[in-house]
């Protein structure tokens, strides 16, 4: 799937045969791969495309979690903890290897207005919700002796607490890759330019173009689908809709494991406001974010955190570990993602809900705002609310889980099941990982390895024959589509990528079909990028 010549294939047909798709979807990232799972899990005829890389949107640049929300439950949104709560447990059990249990440290500090018995009480409400109580109170001293960097922190006390993380690129992946394996189509680099329309006005089809070789063409649906996230508006207000959306950026620092060593995640209050700011462990490196400030800039250039965003961060870093010294000098990477809210302008971004949002519009519909973690509902309702206009949505096909569909949406599964990997030259925590992030490919991966294919890339836990894997059959039109996306150097090596460069080149330039010229301007292409949006310019 996915390789060499797979986008002219997908091409030829839209011009050459003009089918008609039960629906279009437009947009890659978690929610458009959703609904594309769902939709031809069911034996839609279905189509997605993407403007740019899959999941290239804010489904490569979010926080990781796949979690609740305890700063939703601190907004009383009760229903979007409880649906995100039993989600996470779902894909725990569902994607084991991509969706890992995460323990979280919930602290609380000396000049905290909020206090800590609260917060178990929060936890109580959340652990309630997900069926599952797994928290515990720990003083000042314990915390310290659990999490050695908190060393000098003016902690009152805190709480552990279980959530869980995913690599979020990879999850849209992953969803894509089963769609179509069952019969959908997906095609990146395809923007949707304009909305064809019949003669009542209705939606009825798409005009494609495409970004990486200019060809165009018209494609025809019962049904379409936005599913473009902040970008959401610019497909409405071409049928003359009123912008709803807000577009709020919340950025992330990356520090190597080694400067800023965690075993599991810190939840703490930013002094400053009051929001929760989350520091935790992912692939090797620690995060730390995130920021939530009016976004502001063109959509269409790469989101990139500001200064100030990153002192906003250190800040909350120099409160909870101020024995490790950390400054903006031990940056790796950063990275920044814009969501989309509907506005209700509230004159603080952090104050607006996070809920997801079906509009249907000149039968238009938009699905949007939202969380990873609930994608599977999202692409339910969205799939329930196209039943009077696509007549192969099945009739059990309820978003609520309610009457018929109740038994549906508890025994349909979110992803296949995976086979478990058996290699001695892997240890076990690489073949689970494997075994999450390719599914029934996990060792189609592991086969298609060099002399150095399981060996890993530097200090991260990808192998060089994931690299090798992606390259070929991972869809990539970029370089930065292998190297921030399917294996996610970019941000876990910081500027060492560059280091590894000719070691890339070696594995992935004879995968890509590219000759010299071209991988020398996609290299070009990649640094840019990365020191302008990834980068530690502070
Ligand atoms: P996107 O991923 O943005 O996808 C939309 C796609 O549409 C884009 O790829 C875009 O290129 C494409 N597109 C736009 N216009 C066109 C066009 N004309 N033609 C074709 N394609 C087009 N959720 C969690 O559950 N856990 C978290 O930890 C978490 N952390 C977050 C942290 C931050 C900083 C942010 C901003 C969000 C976070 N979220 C989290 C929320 C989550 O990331 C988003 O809800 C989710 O990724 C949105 O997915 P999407 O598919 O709707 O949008």
């Amino acid at each position: 799937m996915w390789t060499q010549g797979w986008r002219d294939d997908i091409w030829r047909d839209l011009e050459r045969s003009s089918p008609l798709y039960d629906v279009i979807i437009i947009g890659g990232g978690i929610t458009g791969a959703g609904i594309l799972a769902e939709a031809s899990r069911a034996g839609m005829r279905a189509l997605l495309v993407e403007a740019k890389d899959f999941a290239s949107g804010t489904s490569s640049r979010s926080t990781k979690l796949v979690h609740g929300g305890l700063r939703y439950l601190r907004q009383a949104q009760i229903r979007l903890t409880r649906e995100s709560v039993r989600e996470r447990e779902r894909l725990l059990r569902e994607a084991a290897g991509l969706v890992m249990p995460l323990g979280f440290y919930l602290t609380s500090f000396k000049a905290d207005s909020m206090p800590t018995w609260m917060l178990g009480a929060g936890l109580a409400i959340y652990d309630v919700l997900g069926a599952k109580w797994a928290h515990e109170r720990h003083n000042a001293e314990s915390l310290v002796e659990n999490e050695p960097s908190l060393e000098g922190a003016p902690l009152k006390g805190g709480y552990h607490y279980y959530d869980a993380q995913t690599d979020d690129a990879r999850l849209v992946v992953r969803v894509l890759r089963e769609a179509v394996r069952r019969g959908g189509t997906a095609l990146n680099y395809a923007r949707v330019e304009t909305l064809l329309r019949d003669a009542r006005g209705t939606v009825c089809g798409v005009v494609l173009r495409d970004v990486a070789g200019g060809r165009t063409a018209e494609v025809q649906a019962r049904a379409v689908v936005n599913a473009t996230g902040v970008w959401a508006d610019d497909m409405r207000v071409k049928l003359g809709e009123k912008r709803r959306l807000r577009a709020i950026r919340g950025s992330h620092l990356v520090f190597s494991a080694t400067r800023f060593p965690l075993h599991e995640a810190i939840s703490l209050m930013h002094p400053r406001d009051g929001r929760a700011v989350f520091a935790l462990p992912w692939e090797g490196v620690t995060l730390l974010g995130t920021t939530d400030v009016d976004h502001g800039a063109d959509l269409e250039t790469e989101p990139a955190m500001s200064s100030a965003e990153a002192e906003y961060l250190m800040e909350a870093a120099h409160l909870a570990f101020p024995s490790l010294g950390l400054e903006l000098g031990d940056v790796r990477s950063t990275y920044a993602g814009v969501r989309s809210v509907i506005n209700t302008g509230a004159s603080d971004p952090s104050k607006e809900s996070r809920e997801h949002a079906l509009w249907s519009e000149s039968g238009l519909l938009t699905v949007t705002g939202g969380k990873l973690t609930t994608f599977r509902l999202m692409a339910r309702e969205a799939l329930d609310a196209l039943k009077s206009t696509v007549p192969s949505v099945p009739a059990s096909m309820n978003s609520n889980g309610e009457s018929d569909g109740a038994s549906r949406a508890r025994t349909v599964r979110i992803l296949d099941d995976a086979p478990s990997v058996d290699d001695a030259r892997l240890d076990s925590a690489t073949q689970l990982r494997l075994a999450g992030r390719h599914g029934i490919e996990a060792s189609d991966v592991i086969a298609c390895a060099g002399e150095d294919g399981v060996e890993r890339i530097g200090d991260t836990p990808a192998l060089w024959s994931e690299l090798r894997w992606a390259a070929r059959s991972e869809g990539v039109v970029h370089l930065d589509d292998l190297l921030l996306r399917r294996v996610r150097l970019g941000l876990l090596l910081g500027e060492e990528t560059l280091h590894l460069m000719d070691r890339i080149r070696k594995v992935a330039q004879p995968e890509l079909g590219w000759d010299d010229a071209r991988w020398e301007r996609e290299e070009r292409a990649y640094r840019e990028v990365w020191k302008r949006a990834y980068g530690n310019t502070f």
